[in-house]
Parts: structure tokens; C-alpha cells; sequence
């Protein structure tokens, strides 16, 4: 038999249009690794929703690989240290993986590279592929030959590329190698919270797992022709929500675009230019790693932000927003929605952060890091460049002397079904009252924690004396 085949698995958790994996069992016999690497990731380490998700996505492609009689080797620790040692152990000559951009990723992929040289010269190798994306980061470039910064020409350009290749089909065998190296317990490693357990939300909200992504982009192929039109109103249900099933790579995005191409409605046209937003934050922070940690504006940081760490009133205005507590009912919603399901609408996911970093004026870093915990779809790229976007900070900005004016907001996108759903103490509300209660009517629900013009005229000021 011939030598076996190690597939490094990270956020593509699949077996179809699954390169490495199909690269690897052409090979020969595959041993299929994931490895908890908390540390590497520093302040970006998975949040307890990201970790709720990984727990049922492994448990699913577990499955899934043992109903062909294969498994994950389940391993905690250095990636590249343990990766090299398994390839010693078994004598794999080479170790296939889809390449990842975030930056604590990509220095693993160059400290293995070395590790497997520093084993055996030549004979062992990282063999590469593309697949997470609908093209490698840094493909699509300017006239000039550099890569782009701003989304729209980006989007423009990529569509002249479009489609992505054809997805691969599941591997048709998958052989297993002679002996396994040993495996941790899925269980054992405390993804899931227990005491207490705050993930039932998160469980009845979502189907996890291959599988489950395909069910939901089927379903999604009757309602995309409606996406144009419905995917700003937070009451209804018209977006795809694939996020987590493409952050997890449980589908590919080559795969999403194939099943609709031939839709040809707005709907589709719409939908196809916020996938590529996904591209578009990868290329990102392929280009400026640091990205969801820096600002690239020379605002004065030290004027403009009121930061949490410096009094406890400032903290306590993070902890309304954070909890839900800010009495605008479309933030409070949004906010609560994240809570419990580990998801936010995009519509009311931009609200809530112009409310924090506009309104409040709190750093959006703070933001970012509490989507990050809560997110099940949270992604180094697509936070990052949302939460900067948001702010006016980063290279393809927002102002940040747009502020969204969150009542509007709630009234012109109809959000009142979302607002009953989500703040069930103004449920009894009409539609009239629900995006602004008045005050005899709130009950146990809070004021309003900044009125919308004092906020607006802080934010301007503030942003006038920092401006470079
Ligand atoms: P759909 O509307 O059905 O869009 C289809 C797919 O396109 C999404 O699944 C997603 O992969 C991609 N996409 C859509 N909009 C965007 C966008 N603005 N930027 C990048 N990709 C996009 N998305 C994440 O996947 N992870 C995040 O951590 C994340 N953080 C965000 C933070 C802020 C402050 C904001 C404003 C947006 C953020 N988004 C993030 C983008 C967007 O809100 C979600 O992708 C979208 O709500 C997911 O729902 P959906 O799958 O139904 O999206």
C-alpha cells in the first residue's frame, strides 16, 4: 500500500469540493487531522459561539468520514509541531490542506513547511490548494498589477472572471491507513458550554454540519429571486444564512455559485455581489494582516473614542449594548438576536455597530471583539472589515461622519415583527410605537440611553477635533 496521506483539516470541514481531501485520497491512505490551536490565534482564539459551532461541525464530518470507514485524529496543541510529528510517525510524505489567510494561519503553514524539511529534506511536504474561496486572494488585480483595495472595482472585476471552477465531487474512496494515531475526544475538549448551558438558542436555530449547508442552499434556490428586494428587512426570513456553513467551510463557495448561476434574477445578481464581499475581505487581510486590530485612518484615537477601560460609566454604556439594554428596540433586537442564536440580521448587524461606535462612541474594536465572542459565523476577514467599514476607519470606508440614524432605520426597513420577536416586552406594541416606544408605554423596558441628535452632534465634534 502505498505511503499515507495526512489532510490537515481547518475552517473546511467537508468532503465535497474538498481539494485537499480529494488530492490526498488519490494518494493513498488518508488520515484526516484537526488540531485546537488556541494560542496562535492570540485575541482572535475562537469565541464560545465560533467554539459551539466547531464542536457539531467536527461531530458531523466525524460522522460522515466514519460512514466510510475513515475518522479525524482529533489533536490539541502547536499545529505544526504535532502535524510533523504525526507525518513522523505514520512516515506521510506529504500533508495536503486548503490554504487560510488569516495571519496566525498562514505562519503555521510556513513554520510546517519548514518542520517537514527540517524531518526529511525533500521527501516531506505542504501541498496547498485553493478552495475556501471563489479565487485565491490576490488573483484579481489592477491595471497596474496590484491588488485591490476598494470592494467596488473588485466586484467589477471579479465578475468578469466569474464562475469559479467546477466543484469537486466527494472523494469515491477513502482509504485508511494501516494503524491510526491516537485521537483526543471530541468531548473532552469543553467546546460546549455546560454550566451553565447558554447554547440552546444557538441548537434550535441551527442545523449543523455538510449536509445541512446543502439542505439550506436547496432551500435558498426557491428564495434567492427574492433577495434583491427582502434581504434589508430584518422581519423577514431572506437572506441564504450560510455564513457559518461557508466561515466553516462545510460548503464552498464554487459550490453556492454553481447551484444558482443559472437563477438570473436581481435576486441572484444581488446575492452573487455580497459573496464576493466575502472575497473581498479575504483579499483584505491577505494585504493588511492586521486589519481587524488596526485603524487605517490617522484620526487622533485618543480624541475620538471613549474608552471602556478608562471608567466604569463608559463600561456600563458597553454593557447595555452589549446585552440589549440601550432603549432603541431595533439595536436592542439585534443585539439579543446575537445573544441567543449566535447570528444578527446584516441590516440590524450595521446598526447596532454605527449605535456603538457613532452613538456611544466607544472603539470598534471593542465591537468587533464582542461580535467576534458571539458570532457563530465570525470571521477574521468579514468582521474585521465590516466593523472598519462601519466605523470610517479602514482603507475602503464609510465615513465616519455617516451616522445611521437607527429609528429611521427600524421604520423604513419594517423591523416591528423583528422588534416583537426579539424585545418580547414591547411585543403588545403597534406598529406605529414599536421602533420609538413612548416613554408612559416602556414599562420595565429602558429609556433611551442617548437621544439620536445630542449623539450625532457629539460624534461630529469628536470627529472634528481628531480628524488629521
Ligand atoms: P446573505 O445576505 O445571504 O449573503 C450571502 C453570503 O455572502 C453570506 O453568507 C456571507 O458569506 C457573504 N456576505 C454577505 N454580506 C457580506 C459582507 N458585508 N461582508 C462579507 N461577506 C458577506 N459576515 C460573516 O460571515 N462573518 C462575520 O464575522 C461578519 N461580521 C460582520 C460584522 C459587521 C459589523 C457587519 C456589518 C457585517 C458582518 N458580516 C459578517 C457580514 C454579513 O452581515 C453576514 O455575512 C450576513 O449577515 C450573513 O447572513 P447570510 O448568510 O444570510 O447572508
Amino acid at each position: 500500500m502505498s505511503e499515507p496521506q495526512i489532510v490537515w483539516l481547518r475552517r473546511d470541514l467537508r468532503m465535497a469540493d474538498q481539494p485537499a481531501l480529494h488530492a490526498a485520497a488519490q494518494a493513498g491512505p488518508v488520515i484526516p487531522v484537526y488540531i485546537l490551536d488556541d494560542e496562535r490565534a492570540g485575541d482572535h482564539a475562537y469565541g464560545g459561539a465560533s467554539r459551539v459551532w466547531l464542536h457539531h461541525s467536527l461531530d458531523s464530518l466525524g460522522k460522515s468520514l466514519g460512514r466510510r470507514r475513515s475518522q479525524i485524529v482529533l489533536r490539541k496543541g502547536d499545529a505544526p509541531q504535532i502535524l510533523a510529528s504525526i507525518a513522523d510517525e505514520v512516515g506521510a510524505s506529504c500533508i495536503h490542506a486548503i490554504r487560510h489567510y488569516e495571519p496566525w494561519w498562514k505562519e503555521a503553514e510556513d513554520e510546517l513547511r519548514d518542520a517537514l524539511h527540517d524531518l526529511g529534506g525533500e521527501d516531506r511536504r505542504l501541498c496547498l490548494y485553493d478552495g475556501n474561496y471563489l479565487l485565491p486572494p490576490g488573483s484579481v488585480t489592477t491595471g497596474s498589477g496590484d491588488p485591490y483595495k476598494i470592494y467596488t472595482p473588485f466586484s467589477k472585476a471579479m465578475l468578469e472572471v466569474m464562475p469559479p471552477r467546477d466543484p469537486l465531487p466527494e472523494p469515491e474512496t477513502i482509504h485508511s491507513p494501516e494503524s491510526w494515531p491516537e485521537s483526543d475526544d471530541l468531548g473532552d475538549w469543553g467546546l460546549l458550554p455546560s454550566k451553565p448551558d447558554w447554547a440552546g438558542g444557538i441548537r434550535g436555530f441551527w442545523h449543523f454540519g455538510e449536509a445541512a449547508a446543502h439542505d439550506r442552499l436547496g432551500w435558498w434556490t426557491d428564495e434567492v429571486a427574492d433577495y434583491d428586494e427582502g434581504r434589508n428587512l430584518p422581519s423577514d426570513d431572506i437572506t441564504s444564512r450560510l455564513s457559518p456553513h461557508l466561515h466553516w467551510g462545510e460548503i464552498s463557495p464554487a459550490q453556492v455559485w454553481h447551484k444558482l448561476k443559472d437563477k438570473r434574477s436581481d435576486g441572484w445578481k444581488t446575492y452573487a455581489k455580497e459573496v464576493i464581499w466575502r472575497d473581498y475581505a479575504q483579499n483584505v487581510i491577505d494585504q493588511f494582516p492586521e486589519y481587524p486590530r488596526e485603524s487605517y485612518r490617522d484620526y487622533d484615537e485618543r480624541t475620538l473614542w471613549r474608552n471602556p477601560n478608562a471608567g466604569h460609566l463608559i463600561r456600563e454604556d458597553l454593557e447595555c449594548w452589549q446585552k440589549g439594554m440601550t432603549g432603541y428596540p431595533i439595536v436592542d433586537a439585534g443585539m439579543r438576536q446575537l445573544w441567543q442564536t449566535g447570528w444578527m440580521h446584516n441590516r440590524v448587524r450595521m446598526i447596532c455597530a454605527s449605535f456603538l461606535v457613532k452613538h456611544l462612541l466607544i472603539d470598534w474594536r471593542f465591537g468587533e471583539q464582542w461580535y467576534w465572542d458571539c458570532l457563530v459565523d465570525a470571521d477574521y476577514g468579514n468582521n474585521g472589515v465590516n466593523w472598519q467599514w462601519i466605523s470610517g476607519t479602514g482603507v475602503d470606508s464609510n465615513m465616519f461622519s455617516r451616522i445611521m440614524a437607527p429609528l429611521t432605520q427600524s421604520e423604513k426597513f419594517d423591523a416591528a415583527g423583528y422588534i416583537r420577536e426579539y424585545v418580547p416586552e414591547l411585543a403588545e406594541l403597534g406598529d406605529s410605537e414599536i421602533h420609538d416606544p413612548p416613554d408612559e408605554k416602556r414599562g420595565d423596558y429602558p429609556a433611551k440611553m442617548i437621544g439620536h441628535k445630542e449623539a450625532r452632534e457629539r460624534a461630529l465634534e469628536a470627529y472634528r477635533a481628531s480628524k488629521p
